[in-house]
């Protein structure tokens, strides 16, 4: 039995920044239980570092102004693969990250707003039934 886990939050370095966003309550629960890390943009084919991007309704847009939703939108099909390939029990995903957030997204303002929502893999994985807990739920 094993759970899908935001790739960030096992300290791997794949987020927009190139850095990790290693949880230590995620890390413990690696110890003891198989969590299998993915990024769904990189699975999209975004690069890392890559340009900072949040959801806006529908969309997803860099803060450049790049529409990114296709990228999104696969990275999201592949992380729901791999899900069904191991039969997850469930998923640890980022809070508030346009592809992993659990409740909660920026609002495509780039100024920090926070509204509810879920990230573009998060709803995929909902809608199929995966339940998705953020490390801040832990
Ligand atoms: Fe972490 Fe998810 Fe963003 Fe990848 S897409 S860096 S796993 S929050």
């Amino acid at each position: 039995m094993a759970r899908l886990c935001s790739a960030c939050l096992l300290g791997v370095r794949c987020r927009y920044d190139g850095q990790s966003k290693a949880n230590d309550r995620v890390l413990k629960i690696a110890q003891k239980e198989m969590l299998i890390p993915v990024c769904p943009e990189q699975l999209g084919g975004l690069p890392t570092p890559r340009t900072e991007a949040e959801r806006r309704g529908d969309r997803v847009v860099t803060k450049d102004g790049n529409d990114v939703t296709v990228q999104f939108t696969r990275g999201a099909e592949e992380t729901l693969r791999i899900a069904k390939q191991y039969d997850v029990i469930g998923a640890i995903l980022k809070q508030r990250s346009p592809s992993c957030g659990c409740g909660q997204v920026y609002d495509g303002t780039f100024v920090g707003h926070v509204v509810r929502g879920d990230g573009v893999t998060t709803e995929l994985l909902k809608k199929h039934g995966i339940s998705v807990v953020s490390e801040e739920d832990l």
